[in-house]
C-alpha cells in the first residue's frame, strides 16, 4: 500500500502482514481470518482479496530467530503500512519491557484507538449499556509509560534526586524511586488532531480532552492547553464548549464538533452516569490505559474490545486482551476482540461496508445465544461454542445475508 497526501492507496488485492500471536493467538487468528476473508469475498463478489503475509514476533520468533521482535518484522509492517496482530507474551528479562510497547515506539504508532460500543445481549454491569458509544484516542509514546524510571536506592535514582535537590530545590527524600512524565506539544497536538479528524469524518458531536491538569499543570494541564490549540487549526469545523455557552445558549450549532475538557477522575464518574454526552476522548497515555479498560468493562469486558495503534505511516490492529496461556490450543476462547479489530482494519482500508457486515454478523450470532464459554457462563440458555465454531457461525451468517 502507498500513501499520498496522508491518503492510503489500497489496491484490490492488498498484502497484509499478520502476527499470529502467542498462547490463544493461533486459535483466534484462524477464526478471524475465516471471518475477514468470507466478509471481503461476500461484499466485493470476489473482486477484492487480502493476501495474508505471516510475520514473526513473540515466542515463535524467539524459537526460530532467537529474537523476540525481529527487525524484519518491523520492516515488513513499515513496507505494507497496515498489519494485524494477536496477543504476545511479554518476555521476562532480556531487556525488552513489552513487545507491544516496542512495536508502538519503533513504528511511531502514536495513537492507541479503542472504540467501545455495546453489543446487545452481552452481559454488562450497566443498567443502560446501550448508551455507551465512545472512541478513546490514547497518546501512545510518552507520559509515565515512556519507561524513564529508576529504582529506589539505585545509583541513578540518587543521581537524579541529588541533581533535583541541589539545582531545583525539589526537597526529595533520598530513598524514593523516580519516574519521569514527559508530555510534549508536538505529540499532544498530533494525537488531538487525529481525534478531531475522526469526529469530523464520522459526524460525531464532541471530543473531550481528559486530563489531570488541576494537579499536574505542566504535563496534563499543558496537554489540555495544547489540545485546544490543535483545535484552532480546524477553523469553523470545531467549536469550544465555552463558545457554545457564551454564543449559542449552550446548544451546539449543527455540524460543528464541540471540543471540551474534563478532569480525569470526574470523567470516570461521567462515563458511568451520563455516557451519552461523550463520543470521542483524547487523553495522555496513563489516563487512556485506565479509561479504555474501564469502558470495555462497562460494555461487558475485554474479551470483545477491539483496538488499533495508528501513526502517520503505519497502523497495527490488535486484540486488546493477552495470551490467556491456560486456554492455548484448546479452541475455546472468544475471538471477538481480534475479529472486531479486523473490522476496524477494513474501515481503515476504506472497506467499511465489509467492516459493518462483520459487526452486524457478530452481533446477530451473539443475539442467537451461540457464544463462546466466557459469554455462555453469563447468559441463560446459551449454546456454548468453540472458538472455531463461533467464527463458522459468523461466516455462515455473512454468506446468507
Ligand atoms: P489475559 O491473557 O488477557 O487473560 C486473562 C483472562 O482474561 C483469561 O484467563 C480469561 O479469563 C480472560 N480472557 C482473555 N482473553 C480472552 C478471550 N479471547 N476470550 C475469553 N476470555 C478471555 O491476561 P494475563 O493472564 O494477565 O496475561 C497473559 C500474557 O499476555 C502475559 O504475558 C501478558 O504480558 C500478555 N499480554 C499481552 C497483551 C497484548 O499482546 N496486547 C495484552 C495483555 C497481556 P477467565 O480465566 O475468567 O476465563
Amino acid at each position: 500500500m502507498m500513501k499520498t497526501d496522508k491518503t492510503l492507496q489500497v489496491p484490490l488485492n492488498p498484502i497484509i502482514p499478520f502476527i499470529e500471536g502467542d498462547g490463544i493467538g493461533p486459535d483466534i487468528w484462524k477464526a478471524t481470518q475465516l471471518v475477514l476473508d468470507t466478509a471481503v469475498a461476500k461484499t466485493y463478489h470476489h473482486d477484492r482479496k487480502i493476501t495474508w503475509l505471516p510475520v514473526l514476533a513473540g515466542e515463535q520468533a524467539f524459537q526460530e530467530t532467537n529474537e523476540w521482535l525481529p527487525s524484519a518484522t518491523l520492516e515488513t509492517i513499515r513496507e505494507h503500512r497496515v498489519a494485524i496482530k494477536g496477543p504476545l507474551t511479554t518476555p521476562v528479562g532480556g531487556g525488552i519491557r513489552s513487545l507491544n510497547v516496542s512495536i508502538r515506539q519503533q513504528l511511531d504508532l502514536y495513537a492507541c484507538v479503542r472504540p467501545t460500543k455495546y453489543i446487545p445481549h452481552v452481559p454488562s454491569p450497566m443498567v443502560s449499556p446501550e448508551k455507551i458509544n465512545m472512541v478513546v484516542f490514547r497518546e501512545n509514546t510518552e507520559d509515565l509509560y515512556a519507561g524513564i524510571e529508576w529504582e529506589a536506592g539505585s545509583t541513578e535514582a540518587h543521581q537524579v534526586i541529588n541533581f533535583l535537590n541541589a539545582n531545583l530545590d525539589a526537597g526529595l527524600g533520598n530513598e524514593a524511586g523516580i519516574g519521569i512524565k514527559p508530555i510534549s506539544a508536538v505529540n499532544t497536538k498530533r494525537l488531538v488532531t487525529m481525534a478531531l479528524q475522526y469526529a469530523i469524518d464520522h459526524q460525531l458531536p464532541d471530543v473531550t480532552l481528559m486530563h489531570k491538569g488541576n494537579i499536574m499543570k505542566f504535563t496534563e494541564g499543558a496537554f489540555c492547553k495544547w489540545g485546544y490549540q490543535a483545535a484552532q487549526a480546524f477553523g469553523d469545523q470545531v467549536i469550544t464548549e465555552a463558545e457554545v455557552y457564551a454564543d449559542y445558549g449552550g446548544k451546539a450549532p449543527q455540524g460543528r464538533v464541540v471540543i471540551k475538557d474534563r478532569i480525569a477522575d470526574m470523567l470516570f464518574q461521567q462515563v458511568l452516569l451520563r455516557p451519552e454526552e461523550y463520543h470521542v476522548i483524547a487523553t495522555p497515555n496513563l489516563n487512556g490505559d485506565y479509561i479504555s479498560d474501564a469502558l470495555a468493562a462497562q460494555i461487558g469486558g475485554l474479551g470483545m474490545a477491539p483496538g488499533a495503534n495508528i501513526g502517520d505511516e503505519c497502523a497495527v490492529f490488535e486484540a486488546t486482551h493477552g495470551t490467556a496461556p491456560k486456554y492455548a490450543g484448546l479452541d475455546k476462547v472468544n475471538p471477538g476482540s481480534l475479529i472486531l479489530s479486523g473490522a476496524m482494519m477494513l474501515d481503515h482500508l476504506g472497506w467499511s461496508d465489509t467492516g459493518d457486515l462483520i459487526r452486524t454478523a457478530l452481533a446477530a450470532v451473539i443475539a442467537s445465544k451461540n457464544v463462546t464459554y466466557d459469554l455462555a457462563r453469563q447468559l441463560k440458555n446459551a449454546n456454548e461454542l468453540k472458538c472455531s465454531q463461533f467464527a463458522q457461525k459468523i461466516a455462515e451468517y455473512i454468506m446468507q445475508t
